[in-house]
């Protein structure tokens, strides 16, 4: 009898038929061991040994294989691929060997070995077992370094920040660094002022009475840019254009050839899953595991696609082979470039997992397999087999036609411009970039029947506002993207990051975008002020290289903790020997910048008039006070102030008491009106966001009191059985379902919506959403 551990339930099915009764696989159902969260988990002063304990419940499976070891001659320790697995192994390893020792059995450290796959199925499974090879300790000692760094930070700054700072409970080495990330892009939106710009759109009609629409481009001669024209300009424009008569003046043609994109890695996953399919990152993980784990297909069970967590994009010669092969026989000979497509990855860790996540056997399309699969699994699997397909296909060629009109005298010209797909055999016909192209076959063969000197029919002009709009708030998945930019964080921590930074509640997400909350901004500016150069980005970037490098051998853990600790710990010291009040100037002289934005934003006291508004840190955080203090009594907390126009009070539109005595009034924001519900007594608020297209006269007491009950549940979804919920924000009423969302038209009455009515509205906006994600076959 032989032993096999892996780490999960899922694993111990696949592995079980594939390597029959000779073997007895055990779960060891993730870590056995971990570091408790407590002063003195790791030493500096003894070369940072650390002091692990059991995970809860993992005792007794290493008293259980303990016991197996000594009937069996080999045990392979064959967890995950990575650095996390690697360490799960040393772990199960130690854990086994001294628990015989404690129990005075026989020791079994030869019988060990490590095996890993990086894609689990039959062959790979019976080629790992034939390769077996010893614990890699510079994974291990790489994955420690992490542990032991995010540790000290952790346990260091947290006294500190209770100490210095209200209501910073905690700080998190890569955690707090991507807080700065989504605190920088707030405050990039703050600062941000939005220009109002206009253009002029001209729709004609060709002799064939078929409809083009273009843009005007020059005025009086003269070639437009952005914010070239005012509304009133665009608006006397569309007066005098109307006495002109345009003719065609040039048509250009342009081809140009796109790529399909490489292969994924974890981030790239994780971003198109977000997009595509509406999954968070940690969703998108727990399928992909599934995925590669092992699933039943017909008789057997299959692990489906490789290893998930990777920042590889390379495809391995038999891959190659295989994808290539495939697109040959299903689609043909055309498809295929004459050479691989070859991409290669910045990081390269050796013996990590360096392939892209691909599908193991590329002929199980996701069309065989769909029964079974889930509908998330087969979704997430069509991703990964689409994008590794795509791959290997020909670019697509992308044509361009424009056409120039030009009013009789030249003075103004306007362009309409279409591109379009021309190729039939590229990657674009089963990657859904195609769709974007789709439609515009027509409009282009409307704009190749045009003709130079043909004149046009001017059917409408119309002048049209626009806004520049501040950089968008990040998602889980694009700020994902943004750390591998910035080289932050690796595939087995990206998860990690996000749900810390949502559990902390320093950040909020508000439509699947990151929010900080007053706190997290402050913490930012505090990190910032006082320990500037441990959360900037290169450092952060620069200690994972340092950590790929202990990974490699190239350097030991206790010389990379030792450099870090030193400095930091010195740091730390200077710090705490602030008194409580040098470190509360500094940091109201630091908010100053986020509660005050921009140079106008500091106003005078609403209550003297006569001095400015300035901020004092309190026992119970920041405040807002006059100058003249204590003459005048003026104060307010910030975070109220950042909800609220300063003025707030004096806008108040309707202000009235609900039943339980709870004042209920209309607000002014600065991201719009809400409906505020004050519990005096409990000291609570309740704010809902009042929709910007909702008529403001409409909104009755009765109305007001329905919305404060928001989010309702509206009934049970007839397939599911789970709750479907009545939600507002600034863009409308809706209705919500698990993940997916259907916008109420403003003509319906949102509370007068019946289940069923509910569930087809969501039917229909999924159907609008699957008809927009399904590739279509090139129109002949
Ligand atoms: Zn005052």
């Amino acid at each position: 009898m032989k032993l096999v551990i892996v780490e999960s339930k899922a694993k111990v099915k696949t592995l079980e038929k594939y390597l029959g009764k000779e073997f007895n696989v055990i779960a060891s159902m993730g870590h056995v061991k971990a570091l408790p969260s407590k002063q003195g988990s790791v030493l500096p002063e003894k070369d940072f040994q650390m002091i692990y304990e059991y995970v809860k419940g993992a005792s007794s499976i290493v008293g259980d294989i303990a016991k197996k070891s000594l009937k069996t001659t080999k045990i392979y320790l064959a967890t995950d691929p990575d650095r996390e697995g690697e360490a799960i192994a040393w772990h199960i390893y130690n854990s086994v060997t001294q628990y015989l020792k404690n129990n005075s059995e026989i020791s079994t450290d030869t019988k060990f070995s490590r095996i890993a796959f990086n894609e689990i199925t039959r062959d790979k499974v019976k080629e790992a077992i034939l390769n077996p090879r010893d614990i890699d300790m510079n994974l291990v000692q790489a994955q420690q370094a992490r542990l032991a760094l995010d540790y000290l930070v952790g346990f260091t700054l947290s006294p500190l920040l209770w100490k210095k700072l209200p209501k910073c409970k905690s700080a998190g080495r890569v955690q707090s660094v991507a807080l700065r990330l989504i605190c920088e892009r707030e405050f990039e939106r703050a600062k941000f002022d939005t220009q109002e710009y206009w253009s002029v759109l001209l729709n004609f009609l060709t002799k064939d009475n078929k409809e083009i629409k273009a843009k005007l481009t020059h005025k009086d001669g003269k070639k437009l840019d952005k914010f070239d024209i005012s509304e009133q300009e665009a608006k006397e424009l569309e007066v005098k254009l109307r006495e002109k008569y345009f003719k065609i003046l040039r048509i250009q043609k342009k081809k140009s050839n796109k790529n399909p994109p490489p292969p994924f890695n974890t981030a790239s996953l994780q971003q198109e899953a977000a997009t595509k399919l509406g999954f968070t990152v940690k969703k998108t993980m727990q399928i992909a595991q599934k995925l590669y784990e092992g699933i039943q297909v017909e008789d057997d069970i299959v692990g489906l696609i490789t290893y998930m967590r990777t920042d590889a994009v390379v495809l391995s010669n038999e891959a190659l082979t295989q994808i290539r092969d495939f697109i040959n026989t299903s689609f043909g000979s055309n498809f295929v470039p004459t050479k691989s497509r070859i991409y290669s990855t910045k990081t390269k860790n050796a013996q990590e997992a360096h392939e892209a996540v691909r599908p193991t056997n590329v002929n199980l399309t996701p069309e065989k397999i769909k029964d079974s699969l889930s509908d998330e699994q087969r979704a997430l699997y069509e991703l990964i087999w689409k994008r590794s397909v795509a791959s290997q296909m020909k670019s697509s060629v992308i044509e361009t036609i424009s056409a120039e009109a030009t009013c009789d005298d030249g003075s103004h010209i306007a362009q309409a411009t279409e591109s379009y797909i021309s190729s039939s055999n590229c990657y674009s016909i089963i990657y859904n970039s195609y769709d974007e192209y789709d439609d515009k076959i027509e409009k282009a063969s409307i704009m190749y029947s045009l003709q130079e000197g043909e004149s046009l029919t001017t059917q409408s002009i119309t002048p049209k506002q626009h806004f520049t709009e501040p950089p968008a708030r990040y998602s889980e998945a694009s700020l994902v993207k943004k750390l591998e930019e910035l080289g932050i964080g690796r595939p087995s921590t990206y998860v990690n990051i996000i749900s810390v930074l949502q559990n902390r509640e320093y950040a909020n997400l508000d439509k699947k975008r990151f929010i900080p909350n007053f706190t997290g901004s402050i913490l930012i500016t505090f990190l910032e002020n006082f320990f500037d150069e441990y959360f900037q980005y290169n450092f952060t970037a620069k200690l994972e290289e340092e950590l790929d490098e202990v990974a490699k051998g190239k350097t030991c853990k206790e010389k990379l903790l030792n450099k870090f600790w030193k400095k930091f710990n010195e740091k730390i010291k200077t710090i705490e020997d602030k008194s409580y009040q040098e470190v509360s100037d500094l940091m109201a002289k630091a908010l100053e910048k986020i509660v005050f934005p921009k140079e106008d934003s500091k106003k005078p006291c609403p209550k003297c008039g006569e001095k400015n508004i300035e901020i004092k840190i309190g026992k119970f955080g920041p405040f807002l006070t006059c100058a003249q203090y204590p003459q005048c009594q003026f104060s307010k907390s910030v975070a109220d102030y950042l909800s609220n126009d300063i003025e707030g009070n004096t806008q108040n539109d309707l202000v009235f008491e609900d039943s339980n005595k709870k004042e209920i009034s209309i607000k002014h924001g600065k991201y719009g009106m809400y409906i505020q519900q004050e519990d005096k007594e409990n000291k609570s608020i309740k704010r809902i966001s009042i929709p910007s297209g909702l008529d403001k006269n409409s909104l009755s007491k009765d109305l007001i009191l329905k919305m404060l009950d928001l989010p309702k549940v509206i009934g049970q979804h007839t397939e599911t059985g789970e709750n479907v919920y009545l939600k507002v924000s600034k863009f409308g009423f809706y209705i919500e379902h698990q993940s997916i969302t259907a916008n109420i038209k403003y003509k319906q009455d949102p509370f007068n919506i019946a289940i069923d009515e509910a569930v087809k509205l969501l039917t229909q906006t999924q159907k609008l959403k699957n008809k927009k994600a399904t590739t279509k076959r090139i129109k002949k």
